[in-house]
């Protein structure tokens, strides 16, 4: 007969590790099933950086002191202790392909400002996770490593997680499984829920990277008929570079993508003397996020729940609220809905009445809509640099107030273009996705 725990949590990144490490100081009987076999070690590419200083983000005022290497989250009421690298970044600075600069923030100022003038900081993410599984080791929580979970049952008075032939019994289960969960596919989450395609990242970690600053993140948008975009972020430790290659587009493959910014273009001089160190992947589907993330005693969290990242600091809170709320539902014995609707209203407010997912979906959009030329030009009429922002929320808005003052020149050089910046502002995500869509392989 399987054990029974309080809580299983399945899934040890950022979301899992700490509804786990929540949990388990709160003195539960916890287990944490994770499929990979070294849980700090990255096996999906992703950009490390924690998002966003200076403004509030999911409800919150995130804050690092570094005298204490602690990471606050002072609005939701909790720290974690980071020991690796951090590096800060002043602005963003987006490429057209023949090299029309476009600036969110500036770093020469930011750096001059300092600290409180970052946006975003990059981590070591596997220093993150290694230092969270130590505090879940320490309290007591059953670490299973390697274990692939392929199914779930929810019974009378436990639910029971499958992973092969082994069975794990819990009160309540937190699937932190991530973007591309198989819990909310089983329980049927993703029936209805709409979807807007599939994003493939190839990320290389490079060095000796020549003409990107070492406190930007740098984007460069190509357009039809080749969309994708890359986005060039500093190493926390050391002076190389993540080189992303995103497309919406799986057809794309992506020695296209780096062939073409390595191989023509403004970005190619950049790459001269880069060497790759390092190779990572990430398949993610792109779904509306869960209203209500709650099934039968099962509480879905982090990128489980959301519209393709909630992000690293997102799922650190996701798992700190889920972790305390399951702990006092099993207190008050309201092993149901009743005991967890602090999280579903705590959900609902800092994510999804918070922030409108379809606005970070324009990020994509973007490249599928405009041809490279358009691109090109576009950037080419925005000289002004813009307020530093790292919001994925926000961003479009703020190029859409720049672009907003020079639309009566575009008018006359370019009438083609106010037709889709029209459809680009209002257009609904499911028509501008509608490349995307058809592509996509959804996994309801
Ligand atoms: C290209 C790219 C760049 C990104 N850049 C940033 C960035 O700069 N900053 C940022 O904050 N976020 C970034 N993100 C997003 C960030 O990586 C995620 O939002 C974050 O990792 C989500 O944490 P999570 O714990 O919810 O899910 P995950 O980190 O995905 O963790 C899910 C865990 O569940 C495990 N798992 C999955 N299925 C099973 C199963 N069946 N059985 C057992 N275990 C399973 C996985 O192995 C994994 O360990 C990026 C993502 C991508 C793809």
């Amino acid at each position: 007969m399987a054990k029974k725990y309080d809580l299983i949590v399945v899934g040890a990144g950022p979301a899992g590790l700490m509804a786990a490490k929540t949990a388990g100081e709160n003195g539960l009987n916890v287990a944490l099933l994770e499929r990979k076999k070294n849980i700090p070690e990255i096996k999906r590419a992703c950009a490390m950086m924690w998002l966003a200083f200076k403004e509030r983000y999911f409800g919150e005022w995130m804050r690092f002191n570094p005298k204490d290497s602690r990471l606050c989250f002072p609005k939701n009421g909790f720290s974690i202790k980071y020991d690796g690298p951090v590096k800060n970044i002043y602005a963003i600075y987006g490429h057209s392909s023949e090299g029309h600069r476009i600036r969110i923030g500036d770093c020469d100022k930011g750096r001059e400002a300092g600290d409180p003038a970052k946006i975003a900081m990059v981590h070591d993410k596997s220093d993150l996770l290694a230092g969270l599984l130590k505090e879940v080791e320490r309290l007591g929580v059953e670490v299973f490593s390697n274990t692939n979970v392929t199914g779930i049952e929810i019974m009378n008075d436990k639910v029971t997680v499958l992973a092969g032939n082994q069975e794990f019994a819990g009160t309540f289960v937190i699937a932190a499984d991530g973007v591309n969960s198989l819990i909310a596919q089983k329980l049927g989450f993703n029936k209805n829920r709409k979807y807007y395609g599939m994003l493939l990242s190839r990320t290389y970690t490079m060095v000796d990277v020549e003409g990107a600053d070492p406190n930007a993140v740098n984007f460069s948008y190509y357009g039809q008929p080749l969309p994708f975009i890359v986005a060039l972020c500093p190493l926390a430790g050391g002076e190389g570079h993540q080189v992303m290659g995103l497309t919406m587009n799986p057809k794309i493959e992506p020695d296209l993508i780096f062939n073409r910014l390595m191989g023509e273009g403004f970005l190619q001089s950049w790459f001269k003397k880069a060497k790759k160190i390092k190779e990572l992947a990430a398949v993610e589907n792109l779904w509306e996020p869960i209203v209500e993330p709650y099934k039968d005693r099962v509480l879905l969290i982090g990128d489980t729940a959301w519209c393709q990242e909630a992000e690293n600091t997102g799922s650190l809170m996701c798992g700190w609220k889920a972790g305390n709320v399951v702990t006092v539902a099993l207190s008050e014995g309201k092993i149901g809905r009743e005991g967890v609707e602090d999280y579903l209203r705590w959900w609902k407010d800092s994510f999804y009445n918070h922030y409108d997912y379809r606005d970070y979906i324009k990020t994509f959009e973007f490249p599928l809509l405009f041809k490279d030329e358009e691109i090109n030009y576009l950037f080419s009429q925005i000289k002004e640099t813009m307020p530093a922002s790292l919001n994925a929320y926000a961003i479009f808005g703020i190029i859409g107030v720049e672009l907003g003052k020079v639309m009566g020149k575009i008018a006359q050089e370019r009438p083609d273009l106010i037709p889709k910046i029209q459809t680009f502002a209002s257009a609904s995500a499911e028509d501008l996705m509608s490349e995307a869509i058809k592509e996509g392989f959804p996994n309801r």
